[in-house]
């Protein structure tokens, strides 16, 4: 009998499956992405002054994520690992030594690596980058080289290329403090980039894409430059929250962020298009210390923030939204952005890799009929270490350090255990009552490693 089935199965049901994928409608997807902006920097995150009601309505109409994750702590491993759904460790775009890409440094995002971008245009999607790259700047490793067929924005950190004494965290940042070049694909077009209008010509372009692309599928990856220091609003924007120059670039951007879906709804594809919003790591706090003057977000009531592996680094705001088919609520199940890249293959019907580990996972039954994801481990890479995994609802730190200002990390042995639902802020160390929890994680790592292949360093 069982042999039956499975020929039936094989006759009939895997050719329909092919046949359904061919003609299921394939989704346009645009992922906006801000860097650097914290857990607790949206109204609809608790903050208290900042106005976003953009963003706000975004998460009202859509799914809101109590518990999403950078894939790491940092800019340049975090978008690495989100457009090829593999922690950056695999790509050797996290490495010990640098933790980001420099405008001379001589690695990339190699160009064996396989993004989103390219794997959507397997299925006939038209694919822009507009914003901050960061992935490098090296051949192969360019956006029109990784799958982009347009690309509009800066190769790197607008703090970068600087040529002023004054420090990127400042409260009133000269214009033309920074070289940084904005970049149409691969020309120069503009040195130093005028920052203040960057979250209004970025989202221009985006909405320009989208009309122009709205008889194919698309896919659009809008990474903001802001609310990275130095902070620039536009005149309509400056001086105008009661937060400081830091609440204008946030306010700026909500309102680009409903410019963006009005769009949407205007052309007709809003019940065609799933949009994410999310930030590429937690709110660089700029300290005193560090020349900073209150120009840093905030992660909320959750520990420490930018280049940190404690939460307040790497969960951050997390928004999807697509009129019709995802209802609105709020949801607490953990996901990370690499499961972006899987959950996007699936929705166009793309063959995932096979001859790679894919840690991203396809997150679709979550987006659309709210059930629970399977149990998995989240791991918490700082540079090449692993310092910390997250399984279900406890998180074990095998090393701490703060994102800035702490030359070197604290380890644990036994590592610290949080129980993050009841304790969001990591203040309690659990261990001593749960060594049951402890060795389960410390085997979820240990298979994690056993099987980790690292990439090339390219942060060099
Ligand atoms: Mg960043």
């Amino acid at each position: 009998m069982k042999i039956i089935v499975r020929i039936f199965l094989a006759l009939f049901c895997v050719p329909f499956a092919l046949v359904a994928a061919e003609s299921a409608p394939k989704p346009n997807i645009i992922i906006v992405l801000a860097d650097d902006l914290g857990y607790g920097d949206l109204g609809c995150y608790g903050h208290p002054s900042i106005r976003t009601p953009h963003l706000d309505r975004m998460a009202a109409e859509g799914l809101r994520f109590t518990d999403f994750y950078s894939p790491a702590e940092v800019c340049t491993p975090s978008r690495a690992a989100m457009l090829t759904g593999r922690y950056a460790i695999r790509s050797g775009m996290s490495t010990g030594g640098g933790r980001v890409l420099f405008p001379n440094s001589k690695g990339g995002l190699p160009a064996g690596e396989l993004t989103m971008a390219e794997m959507l245009k397997t299925r006939g999607y038209a694919t822009a980058h507009v914003g901050k790259w960061h992935l490098g700047v090296i051949e192969g490793s360019r956006p029109n080289e990784q799958g982009f067929d347009e690309s509009f924005g800066l190769p790197y950190s607008n703090d970068m290329d600087g040529r002023s004494k004054v420090p990127a965290g400042s409260p009133n940042p000269p214009v033309d403090g920074w070289n940084v070049p904005l970049i149409r694909n691969g020309k120069i077009t503009e040195r130093p980039a005028v920052q203040s209008t960057l979250t209004q010509r970025y989202t221009d372009e985006a909405i320009a894409f989208a009309h122009a692309h709205k008889a194919e599928p698309f896919f659009i990856y809008l990474a903001h430059t802001m609310p990275h220091v130095p902070l620039f609003a536009s005149a309509e924007f400056r001086g105008k929250s009661t937060r400081g120059l830091y609440g204008d670039v946030v306010e700026e951007l909500d309102a680009n962020v409903g410019r963006l879906l009005t769009a949407l709804r205007e052309e007709g594809l809003a019940e065609k298009t799933l949009v994410i919003f999310a930030s590429d790591n937690g709110p660089w706090l700029l300290t005193k210390a560090m020349g900073g003057n209150g120009q840093g977000g905030s992660a909320g009531l959750l520990r420490e923030g930018k280049g940190s592996t404690w939460e307040g680094g790497m969960r951050v705001p997390g928004i999807a939204w697509w009129p019709g088919r995802i209802k609105p609520g709020v949801t607490s199940e953990m996901v990370s952005a690499m499961d972006l890249f899987t959950t996007s293959l699936a929705l166009a019907g793309a063959e995932m890799p096979k001859d790679r580990a894919i840690d991203g996972a396809d997150i679709s039954t979550l987006l659309f009929e709210r059930k629970a994801l399977p149990e998995r481990p989240f791991f918490y890479y700082r540079g090449d270490m692993l310092m910390a995994c997250r399984l279900g609802p406890w998180k074990a730190h095998f090393w701490t350090q703060a994102g800035y200002g702490q030359p070197k990390p604290d380890a644990h042995n036994p590592p610290l255990l949080f129980h993050l639902p009841s304790d969001p802020s990591e203040k309690f160390d659990v261990a001593a009552e749960h060594p049951d929890v402890l060795e389960k994680i410390r085997e979820a790592v240990r298979v994690h490693n056993a099987t980790m292949v690292r990439g090339e360093p390219q942060l060099k």
